[in-house]
């Protein structure tokens, strides 16, 4: 599965919303879209613009603030602009400047004040760092929920932002008393949604909030169960009761944003020409006529329907191809048409005769009963591309279990059968380090210390070199898809890591050891002979295989831990882990949990060091959100 998802403008949403019992065609959608004109206010002065892009343009020329630099100077995610403007916002009201903080008598002289920002930071923090500006400053501001949007390249971190931000919310102990500010807004709201639309960016923070619940709910997981986490981070009564009682409607409405997503090709082409991911699974179909021949195949989360018309083209019978983008839909039903292999109709004069095998079906797997009727326990094979970074970020494993529980044989084949995450550990070239130290013959290396030292705090999803992996392998975690339960997915799970017998050394190994600066992870999913007897086949995204659209994961330690393969005398007066006392093993327990916001995960890691005489150094948890 493609993990970089865009998320539509809220306007297409509402455009969306009303004609939501079709299944629409993209001409009708895209010139909905440019019918939408909203009113961008300036953040400087009165003047109010048809697009983001006049708007930034104007701010940038008249009013030196130049917020897409800033933006991208800062590495400033959703939540950060989110607040950045807010502060603007606020700080302008008051005539002040929002970059050196004087005030000025009136708004005029500000603007003639403006200039380009000074500093970002006061006391080692982001002028607009405060969550108070997660509030929305001015009430519906189109531009708060707008500007991501715009950035079409940077739409993977948008979705994941506005996800961030939710998190950002919910566990933020100022949260009540925002969501107390927002009582005077409330005061007409019919639903007890609004306490969430309200604060922050309106219906973003609602609609992951309520795909998150919808998402348990259909997997008929029982929402107090799964709702755990939340109850744990936030104890505000008010806000468990307002997310309690999201309407079936609004989460039907904001499932159907979610999944508007995916209809971006760009999103698909990428899968499509991942060639590791495509032989895998075109082999499995292809290369196992015994399974396929005949075969009734359910096909969940279809996109384009590839592996539909591989099952087809496989031999069998029927093939359901489910997929909730009302886009992706809509564009399968097409392929799988000018492929005459639709189930529905054959068209007059067509000399390929339409075989009819492939029904494509427009919906969220989880409700696929009230769409067709599909006998319980009657599918053969179930197909599904179903990974995420890290296998499960942005999973959608929990809906092939249910459909797996629903509508799979009792020894029917699910493909892939096998999922196991692997760990090793890596050297500095796994790192930006080497990098910033001589660009163009100058030394930046300040650079690469602090993006090591961001590293410890965020998973960097990128290719590592296998020249820079240092230990050798080892599994975290495996999964049986044919038996597993969907709270298998949430697991602890502890390793050992000792060096490469054949690591060649890098720039920094010597003779006092070489320097392990954390921790990559990487999966692989098997079609196992279990099902696939006659070619087994493997897809991995190992960092020794041909590389993938999943990359890998790297968890970057706060410290690196000096390691050595032999058993030369410890200085007993060093630490472990360090030049005098290197490792001669790293102990690791890592934990990956869902996390209360959607399709996102938490990742513990805890460390230990043992040198060669068997003295530990522990180093404190970690904590990564992907
Ligand atoms: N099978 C395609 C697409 C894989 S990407 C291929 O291999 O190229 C995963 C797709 O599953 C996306 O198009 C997404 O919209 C869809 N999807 C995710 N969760 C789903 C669910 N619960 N029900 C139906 N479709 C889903």
């Amino acid at each position: 599965m493609e993990t970089k998802a865009a998320t539509p403008k809220l306007e297409e949403e509402e455009e969306e919303e009303e004609e939501e019992e079709e299944i629409e065609g993209w001409d009708a959608w895209q010139s909905d879209e440019d019918n939408s004109i909203a009113e961008f206010l300036c953040l400087f002065c009165s003047l109010r613009f048809d697009s983001t892009e006049t708007l930034f343009n104007h701010c940038s020329s008249d009013h030196a603030f130049d917020f897409h630099g800033i933006v991208r100077d800062l590495g400033l995610k959703f939540y950060g602009s989110f607040k950045l403007i807010n502060y603007v916002r606020s700080q302008v009201v008051k005539n002040k400047c929002w970059s050196c903080g004087l005030t000025f008598e009136c708004s005029k002289d500000l603007q003639n004040h403006l200039h380009a920002a000074v500093s970002y930071e006061k006391g080692g923090k982001f002028l607009w760092e405060d969550d108070v500006y997660l509030k929305p400053f001015m009430a519906d501001d189109p531009l708060l929920h707008s500007f991501a949007a715009d950035e079409d390249d940077e739409d993977y971190n948008v979705l994941i932002d506005k996800e961030e931000l939710m998190r950002e919310l919910v566990s933020n102990e100022d949260f009540g008393e925002l969501c107390n500010d927002s009582q005077e807004i409330l005061k007409d709201s019919s639903s007890e949604l609004n306490i969430v639309q309200n604060i922050g960016n309106k219906q973003d923070h609602a609609e992951n909030m309520a795909c998150h619940f919808d998402k348990m709910k259909t997997n008929g997981i029982l929402m107090e169960e799964n709702f755990r986490p939340f109850h744990q981070r936030r104890k505000d009564k008010q806000l468990r009761f307002s997310v309690a009682n999201v309407t079936a409607r609004e989460i039907k409405d904001v499932n159907e944003n979610y999944f508007g997503a995916y209809g971006s090709f760009g999103i698909h082409r990428e899968m499509l020409s991942d060639k590791v991911r495509m032989d895998a699974y075109r082999g499995a179909l292809l290369k196992n006529p015994c399974l396929m021949n005949q075969a009734t195949v359910l096909d969940v989360g279809c996109g384009t329907g590839i592996l539909s018309l591989f099952a087809a083209q496989a031999g069998a019978s029927r093939v359901i191809a489910v997929e909730a983008s009302a886009k992706m839909a809509s564009v399968a039903t097409q392929i799988v048409k000018d492929n005459g292999l639709l189930s529905e109709g054959t068209e007059k004069g067509d000399e390929k005769q339409c075989l009819g095998k492939i029904k494509v079906v427009r919906c969220m797997v989880e409700e696929l009963d009230q769409h067709i009727q599909v006998p319980p326990h009657s599918i053969d094979v179930l197909v599904s591309e179903w990974m995420g970074y890290c296998l499960l970020y942005e999973s959608m494993l929990s809906s092939v279990l249910y459909a797996r529980d629903h509508w799979l044989k009792p020894g029917g084949a699910i493909l892939p059968d096998t999922a196991t995450i692997f760990v090793a550990g890596f050297g500095r070239g796994g790192t930006s380090i080497p990098f910033w130290e001589n660009v163009y013959g100058f030394n930046m290396s300040c650079v690469g210390k602090e993006v090591v030292e961001d590293a410890s705090r965020v998973p960097i999803v990128d290719i590592v070199d296998d020249q820079d992996i240092i230990t050798a392998s080892a599994v975290l975690q495996s999964f049986d898809l044919a038996t597993m339960k969907p709270d298998d997915m949430d697991f602890t799970a502890s390793f050992e890591l000792k060096l490469r017998s054949d690591f060649q050394g890098d720039s920094t190994a010597s003779t006092l050891g070489i320097w392990c600066y954390g921790i990559v992870l990487w999966f692989e999913t098997g079609f196992t002979s279990r099902f696939c007897k006659e070619m087994p086949t493997v897809l991995s995204t190992s960092p020794y295989s041909p590389g993938t659209h999943w990359s890998q994961t790297i968890l970057t330690f706060r410290e690196p831990i000096v390691m050595q393969s032999d058993k030369s005398i410890p200085n007993l007066a060093a630490s472990v882990g360090t030049e005098g006392r290197p490792a001669v093993r790293i102990r690791s327990r890592i934990s990956i949990v869902r996390s209360s916001a959607h399709r996102s995960i938490d990742i513990s890691m805890e460390t230990t060091g043992i040198s060669s005489d068997g003295q530990k150094c522990s180093w404190p948890v970690q904590i990564f959100n992907l």
